[in-house]
C-alpha cells in the first residue's frame, strides 16, 4: 500500500469530490425550492411506544447482558455461531419489538442537543445507551457492532455473498461516516434536525410502517449487503466511526489465530469487511528513505487541509442553513413581501396568522445563520483534519509479522477465526494443523 500512497491519495480526493458533487446536487435541489406542503399527504409513522422509566431501565440492563455475551463470544469462546445467534435475538429485541429506537447511533444526536441547549433534558437512559458501547469497545473491541446493534444485525443476517471492494475505493468510502457525523453533530447542535434518525434505513423496515422512500432505501441497502459485507456500518454509520477510533486502543481485542499464526492465508479471504491487515515483507533502506519523505509530505499536508476545510465551511454557511425551518421560513416571507413569489406557502401562511412581527423572525433566522456560519468553518476544518489523518495513516508503515485484525474495522463477528487452522485445533475438532486437508471448504458455520 506504501508504494502506490499516492495514488491512493488521489483516488481518495476523487472520490470525496464525486461525493461532495452528488451530495450538493441532491442537496440543492432538495433545499433550494421551498417545500410546499399544499396537497401532501404525511405518511403514517407509528411512533416508538413511550415507555416507562422502568421499561426504559430494563431495556438499559438487556444491552448490558448483551454486550457482556457478546464480548464474552467473541473474545472468549470465539463462537461465531453464538454471535450470529445473539446478533439475530439482538435484532428480534432491539430491532422489531423495540422498533429501533432509542438506539445507540441516534443518540449521539441527543447528548450533541444537551451540550449545546440547556433547555433540552436528556434522559439518564439514553446517556447509558450512547456511552455503554463505548465503554465495552474501549475493552474488547467493537462487539456491539458484532452482535448487539440491530442495524449491524440486520446486515449480517444478509452478508451471504460478499465480495472484495477494492482497498482504494474501502479507504475513500470509509471516511463518509466522519463526514456524516460532523454534519449530524452540527445539525442536532443548532436544534435544527436528528438527521441520523431521519435517514436511518433500517428504522421504517422495524417498525413495518413510514415513509416509503426510507423503506426503498433500506431496501435497497439490504440488497446491497448481499454482495458488499455491511455497507451501513462500513460507509455511513458515525457511530461506527467513534467505535472505531475507540476500538484502536482496546485493551483485550480479538486475535485471529488463537495461539501462533502459521501464515496458512486462509483467513485472509473469509473477512467481508475488508478488515484483516496483512503481514508486512521487510523493506531496503533506499525504500525506508523514501516512505519517510512520504510520511512528511502527508504530515504537512494536515495543516493544509485543515484550513482549506475551513474556508470551504465558511462557503457553505447559506446552503448548510437552508435545512433550518426558521431560516427557510424567513427567506419565504422575505421573498413574499417582496412579490418575488406567487402565493403563500402553508408555513408561511400558518406563521402570517399567528400575527407575530416578521422582524423576529428575521432576527432569528439571522441568528441561526450566523451560528451555521461558525459550525460550517468547524465542519470543513474536522473534515479535513480527517482527510488529513487518513493520509497520514496511509504513509506509515508498520511492521507486522502476522494475520491481525485491524482494530478500527474490524466488527469481531469471528468469522475468520472459524478459517484458521488454529481454531480447529483448539475446539478439538482435529489434533493438529497437519490433519486439515481444505479447511477452505468448511464454509461459514453459522
Ligand atoms: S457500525 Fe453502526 S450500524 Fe454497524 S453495527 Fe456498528 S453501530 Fe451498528
Ligand atoms: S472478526 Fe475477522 S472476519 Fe470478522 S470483521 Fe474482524 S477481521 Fe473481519
Amino acid at each position: 500500500m506504501n508504494q502506490s500512497s499516492s495514488v491512493y491519495k488521489i483516488r481518495i480526493f476523487l472520490v470525496l469530490g464525486a461525493l461532495c458533487l452528488s451530495s450538493s446536487v441532491a442537496v440543492g435541489s432538495e433545499l433550494i425550492p421551498v417545500p410546499e406542503f399544499t396537497n401532501h399527504d404525511v405518511p403514517i409513522t407509528l411512533p416508538s411506544n413511550p415507555d416507562s422509566p422502568i421499561w426504559e431501565w430494563l431495556n438499559v440492563g438487556l444491552l448490558v447482558i448483551a454486550l457482556s455475551l457478546a464480548s464474552y463470544l467473541a473474545i472468549v469462546s470465539r463462537s461465531r455461531r453464538g454471535l450470529f445467534a445473539l446478533a439475530v435475538a439482538s435484532l428480534l429485541w432491539f430491532g422489531f419489538a423495540r422498533g429501533g429506537c432509542v438506539c445507540a447511533i441516534g443518540a449521539v444526536q441527543n447528548v450533541t442537543l444537551g451540550m449545546f441547549d440547556s433547555s433540552y433534558a436528556i434522559p439518564w437512559t439514553v446517556i447509558a445507551i450512547f456511552v455503554l458501547p463505548l465503554v465495552y469497545t474501549l475493552f474488547f473491541g467493537r462487539t456491539f457492532c458484532a452482535a448487539v446493534c440491530p442495524l449491524g444485525a440486520i446486515q449480517e443476517v444478509v452478508a451471504v455473498r460478499p465480495v472484495r471492494v477494492p482497498s482504494w475505493l474501502d479507504h475513500s468510502l470509509g471516511l463518509v461516516p466522519y463526514i456524516y457525523l460532523g454534519l449530524a453533530i452540527l445539525y442536532a447542535a443548532t436544534g435544527t434536525a436528528f438527521i441520523i434518525c431521519r435517514y436511518d434505513p433500517f428504522v421504517a423496515m422495524f417498525r413495518m410502517s413510514g415513509n416509503v422512500n426510507m423503506l426503498i432505501f433500506g431496501g435497497s441497502i439490504l440488497l446491497l449487503g448481499v454482495f458488499i459485507g455491511r455497507p451501513y456500518c462500513r460507509y455511513l454509520c458515525p457511530y461506527g466511526a467513534i467505535l472505531g477510533v475507540l476500538s484502536k486502543g482496546s485493551k483485550w481485542h480479538g486475535r485471529i489465530a488463537p495461539e501462533t499464526c502459521i501464515q496458512c492465508h486462509l483467513c485472509e479471504n473469509s473477512c467481508p469487511y475488508g478488515a484483516i491487515a496483512t503481514p508486512t515483507r521487510p523493506i531496503h533502506k533506499s525504500e525506508r528513505v523514501k516512505a519517510r519523505g512520504r510520511l512528511a509530505k502527508s504530515l504537512l499536508s494536515v495543516p493544509v487541509l485543515i484550513i482549506c476545510g475551513v474556508l470551504v465551511g465558511l462557503l457553505l454557511k447559506t446552503p448548510l442553513s437552508k435545512l433550518d425551518a426558521d431560516v427557510r421560513l424567513a427567506e419565504r416571507i422575505i421573498q413574499e413581501d417582496a412579490g418575488e413569489v406567487e402565493g403563500m406557502t402553508d408555513a408561511s401562511e400558518a406563521f402570517r396568522n399567528t400575527g407575530q412581527p416578521t422582524s423576529a423572525l428575521i432576527e432569528r433566522a439571522i441568528g441561526q445563520r450566523e451560528l451555521f456560519g461558525w459550525l460550517g468553518m468547524a465542519l470543513g476544518g474536522w473534515v479535513g483534519l480527517v482527510v488529513g489523518v487518513k493520509f497520514v495513516t496511509l504513509s506509515i508503515r508498520r511492521r507486522r509479522v502476522d494475520y491481525e485484525p485491524d482494530r478500527a474495522r474490524c466488527v469481531s463477528c469471528a468469522r475468520c477465526y472459524w478459517y484458521c487452522p488454529g481454531e480447529h485445533v483448539r475446539q478439538g475438532l482435529v489434533g493438529d494443523v497437519s490433519q486439515l486437508v481444505s479447511i477452505e471448504t468448511t464454509g461459514d458455520p453459522r
